[in-house]
Parts: C-alpha cells; sequence; structure tokens
C-alpha cells in the first residue's frame, strides 16, 4: 500500500463521469494506494440541497489543501432545472471554482500509439493555455447611427478626461465596442503559464497582434518579457527550455509545421478558438485533460470533457457502455502526481507514472472503448466496455510491477 501525507481534494460530479469514477477508483486506486481525500460532492442534487455552497467549500478547500481532483459536472440550463427539479439554474461548477482560484486553464492531449493527430507531424502534445479574463469577452458595444460619432473617453482619478475618437459615422451607420484588461489579471496569467512551463520542462511560445495593437496588445507583450526577465529567465535556462514571443499569425503558421512539445499560451480570443481547434486536431475530446493552475500555487486537474450524458441514459437503461475513462484516470494520475511532488513522496510519483503508462500501453496493445476504435489506425484492435478497459488497465499494471 502506498501511503499518502496530505489528502486531495476530490469532487465528485455527475452522470457518466460519476459511473466512471467511482470504477476507476475501485479497480485502479483503492487497491494501491492509502487513498486520502476530502471529499465534495458536487453532483447536481447535492448541490442544490447545499444552494451551491458545496461548490465554493470544495474551492475553498483546494485553496488550503493546494491539489483538487474533479470529476464532469453538469452546468444546468433550464431543461436540467425540470430534469433535476433545481431550486434554480446554479452556476457553473468550473466557473464558480475558476472565479475564487483566480486561476489559467492548461488543457492537454494525451497521446496513444495507433491515435494520430490529423497534423501528422505533431509527435508530441501541445498544451494550451487561454487567458480567461478581459478583451471581447467583458466589452462593451454600440450601434451608432449615421451622423454620430464613437469616441474612447478616459477618465483619471483627478476627473481629467482624455478623449479620442474611434470613428464618426458620417455616412453611414455602424458598431463599434470598448474593451479592456488589466495589468494584475496579465501579470498573473504570465505567471502562471512560465510556471507550468516549468513544470512541464516544456518551451513556452506566447502571441499577440503588437505591431497593429500597440498599445492594448503591446501591453501583454511587454509584462510577459518583463516578468520573464525579473523572475523566470535563470530557471528556464537552468531547466533547458525557452520562452519564445511572436505575432499570433506566425505563431499558428510555426504551430501547424512544428512536432509539438511546448506549451501555447493565448490571449481570450485566440485561446477560444485555439483550443477547439488543438482539440479536435489530436483526435479526441475523451483523450484531452485540463488543469487549473492558480497564482497562488494551486491545482485543480479534471477530464475536458463533460458527463458523457447520452452514455448515461443508455447506462440507465441498463445496456453497458463504452465509455473512455482515460482523461478522468489521468485527472487522478496528474492529481496524484502533482501531490506526492509537494509532499515528497517518489513512491505514488512512480505510481502515477506507471499507471499512466499501462492505460497507454493498453491502447497501444488494440484495446481501447468505442470512440478510440473508430480512429485507431491499429491493424487489430477491440472495443470494449468501460469497465472492460480499466480491468485491462489494471491487468496492464500488474505486470508492469513485476
Ligand atoms: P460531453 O459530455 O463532452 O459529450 C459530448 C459527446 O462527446 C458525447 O456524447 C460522446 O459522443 C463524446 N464523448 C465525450 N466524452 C467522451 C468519453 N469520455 N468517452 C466517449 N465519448 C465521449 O458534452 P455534452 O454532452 O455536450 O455535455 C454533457 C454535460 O456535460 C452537460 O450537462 C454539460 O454542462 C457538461 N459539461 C461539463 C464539463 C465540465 O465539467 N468540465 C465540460 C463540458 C460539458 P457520442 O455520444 O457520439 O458517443
Ligand atoms: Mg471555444
Amino acid at each position: 500500500m502506498i501511503q499518502m501525507k496530505t489528502p486531495l481534494v476530490e469532487m465528485d460530479g455527475d452522470e457518466m463521469t460519476r459511473v466512471l469514477w467511482e470504477k476507476i477508483k475501485e479497480i485502479l486506486l483503492l487497491p494501491y494506494i492509502d487513498l486520502k481525500t476530502e471529499y465534495y460532492d458536487l453532483g447536481l442534487k447535492h448541490r442544490d440541497e447545499t444552494e451551491d455552497k458545496v461548490t465554493e467549500d470544495a474551492a475553498y478547500a483546494t485553496l488550503r489543501l493546494g491539489v483538487a481532483v474533479k470529476c464532469a459536472t453538469i452546468t444546468p440550463n433550464a431543461e436540467r432545472v425540470r430534469e433535476y427539479s433545481l431550486r434554480d439554474m446554479w452556476k457553473s461548477p468550473n466557473g464558480t471554482i475558476r472565479a475564487i482560484l483566480d486561476g489559467t486553464v492548461f488543457r492537454a492531449p494525451i497521446l496513444a500509439a495507433g491515435i494520430h493527430p490529423l497534423v501528422t507531424n505533431w509527435r508530441k502534445p501541445i498544451t494550451i493555455a487561454r487567458h480567461a479574463y478581459g478583451d471581447m469577452y467583458r466589452d462593451v458595444e454600440a450601434v451608432v447611427a449615421a451622423g454620430g460619432k464613437a469616441e474612447l473617453v478616459v477618465t483619471a482619478a483627478d476627473g481629467t478626461e482624455t478623449r479620442r475618437l474611434i470613428h464618426s459615422y458620417d455616412g453611414a451607420a455602424g458598431v463599434a465596442l470598448g474593451m479592456h484588461n488589466t495589468d494584475a489579471s496579465i501579470a498573473s496569467f504570465a505567471r502562471a503559464c512560465f510556471r507550468y512551463a516549468l513544470d512541464a520542462r516544456q518551451d513556452l511560445w506566447f502571441a499577440s497582434k503588437d505591431t497593429i495593437s500597440k498599445i492594448y496588445d503591446h501591453r501583454f507583450k511587454d509584462i510577459f518579457a518583463d516578468i520573464f526577465t525579473a523572475e523566470f529567465e535563470q530557471a528556464f535556462n537552468q531547466a533547458g527550455i525557452e520562452y519564445f514571443y511572436t505575432l499570433i499569425d506566425d505563431a499558428v503558421a510555426r504551430v501547424m509545421r512544428s512536432e509539438g512539445g511546448f506549451v501555447w499560451a493565448c490571449k481570450n480570443y485566440d485561446g477560444d478558438v485555439m483550443s477547439d481547434m488543438l482539440a479536435s486536431a489530436f483526435g479526441s475530446l475523451a483523450m484531452m485533460t485540463s488543469v487549473l493552475v492558480s497564482p497562488a500555487g494551486v491545482y485543480e486537474y479534471e477530464a475536458a470533457h463533460g458527463t458523457v450524458q447520452r452514455h448515461y441514459y443508455k447506462y440507465l437503461q441498463g445496456e453497458k457502455t463504452s465509455t473512455n475513462s482515460v482523461a478522468t484516470l489521468f485527472a487522478w494520475t496528474g492529481a496524484l502526481r502533482k501531490r506526492a511532488e509537494l509532499d515528497g513522496l517518489p513512491d505514488l510519483v512512480s505510481f502515477a507514472n506507471r499507471m499512466e503508462k499501462a492505460a497507454l500501453g493498453v491502447i497501444g496493445a488494440g484495446i481501447m472503448t468505442g470512440d478510440l476504435a473508430a480512429i485507431s489506425t491499429l491493424p487489430q484492435k477491440t472495443a470494449v466496455e468501460s469497465e472492460a478497459f480499466l480491468l485491462a488497465v489494471r491487468d496492464a499494471f500488474v505486470n508492469s510491477q513485476q
């Protein structure tokens, strides 16, 4: 039995991923680890019973303990309010947790033999980090009638106004928008990215459009550069990794030609667009993990996919499903490895590494869930049910120990 010191914050969730969560613990974790967790049930029913207080409690527990693992959860919409007879349309748990931890989300694909990225030269994972604050997502917009004008007015603390003309709509009507960001938010994004790249021992890329946006985007470039020089350059040199800045269009072109193996920091809109592009190009949402890293150095691990509702309804009818548990398993191993590193537990680090290797080995040997069987290029492959896959991983793990 591998021992732990500090407990993980465990956030249980909904539907098919909740079913997998229990199975992963039962088959792959509890037999080998004296698992210590502080358990929070973020299942929709319990969120409703606690008026969503459990979500906040789980986030504060993460700030206190440092590492959390989270199951996918339902973000309720009107349909879900009826389905679960909810008292309120509770907010997205991920949104609530992110607001409390003030973090940056890093999404990383899991590569396995036989599952090839659509971009054939990508041989290593590309991790994407999205700055989840400001820009177009918190803008103010207006329609301006013909003959009107739009101005940018900045009022200083002492009341002094500076006015700049955006556009005079002399001939025809049009639209305008105002957006903002803060130095503090950009700086905390930059630090999260530098820290993550150091942890992962991978180069960090960042891009904006500073040649066109000479004040706004340039600010991002400058803040990244200042923080790098002052706080991270030495550590990057020691780790043998680089910080690389370029223009966003150049970055996109280079990403396509690269072999992967780096962290790509993106401004809010770029990250929104590029993360979906990367997820689909790497093959499957079910093979994508996601880590929220806060400026305080707190980590929350989860799968990037949702609760796989369609499979759950089949499961409720007594059918066996072939749902991919890899990203959820890697959320657990990622959290355990981070906990182990912080607590100095080499046996637990090696457990996490060996378990991941076992799972990838099983897929490489041709045993996989239906979603992967549909895209795997292996000549011999078998699509198995959810539990059969976990049992195959357990066998591979046990064999790797002997
Ligand atoms: P989803 O759960 O990601 O599933 C969408 C489809 O992708 C599934 O129907 C399935 O395709 C495929 N898929 C995703 N994960 C899979 C896996 N592990 N194994 C096999 N196939 C997988 O997204 P959704 O159905 O749009 O959302 C369901 C619920 O999840 C919603 O209530 C949403 O609020 C929630 N959600 C939560 C999170 C989160 O907690 N981080 C993120 C996104 C969505 P097939 O049906 O074709 O097999
Ligand atoms: Mg998007």
